[in-house]
């Protein structure tokens, strides 16, 4: 199994929390039996994509529809890791403002530019991380697709992050329980990486 805290806590990566709302039987595949996922050819390519991206984003006159005056500082690739909450992730783009906000961004290479629920669980994850390291109230995300230059700006409530910590629990429980979850829709299967152990 794979890394645990210090104290013995599973250490649930925010990118799992994605997988688990793509399907939960997926965390049983890649957590409980330790399934390695190929990156699929769009990965790779949308990880090339991004250092460019992150240069243009630096370059405009706004910043996520922030001024360039109002930010302090952007941190691009900042990995975060709460042994307390038992929960790790690398956060694609974080925006600092000079009025000490702090913005957590997530840059998606996809045709499908919509919150989904776990892209939203993704973002309230990093609020989480976010508010540990810089002691300040995350209440706001960005999911971006710079094929469109669309950005959808989430709210995160008090809520959200104390539902996404019960989260964490249930799908340590799921680990840890090592029993095959029920399937998910047939749809989902067609895209997922580890339908040829499932199917
Ligand atoms: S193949 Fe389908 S049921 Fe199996 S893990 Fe993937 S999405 Fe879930």
């Amino acid at each position: 199994m794979k890394a645990s805290g210090y104290d013995g806590k599973i250490i649930i990566d925010v990118w799992e929390i994605v997988q688990y709302y793509y399907c939960p039987r997926k965390i049983y595949f890649l957590r409980a039996l330790g399934i390695p996922v190929l990156k699929k050819r769009k990965m790779i390519e949308g990880q090339e994509e991004h250092l460019k991206e992150i240069k243009r984003i630096k370059e405009r006159k706004t910043i996520f529809n922030y001024s360039q005056e109002d930010v302090k500082a952007i941190y691009h690739k900042l990995s975060l890791e709460d042994h307390d909450l038992g929960l790790a992730g690398q956060i694609d783009l974080v925006i600092e403002l000079k009025n000490n906000k702090i913005l957590p961004v997530e840059i998606k290479y996809s045709e499908y530019m919509e919150a989904f629920r776990g892209r939203k669980k993704q973002l309230i994850a990093y609020a989480i991380l976010l508010e540990k390291k810089f002691n300040q109230i995350v209440d706001e995300g960005i999911l971006y697709f710079p094929d469109r230059n669309k950005q959808i700006t989430l709210p995160i409530s008090y809520e959200d992050k104390k539902d996404l910590i019960k989260d964490l629990e249930k799908i340590r429980k799921l680990i840890l329980r090592e029993k095959l979850p029920v399937k998910s829709n047939i749809e989902r299967c067609n895209y997922c990486e580890v339908a040829k152990y499932c199917m």
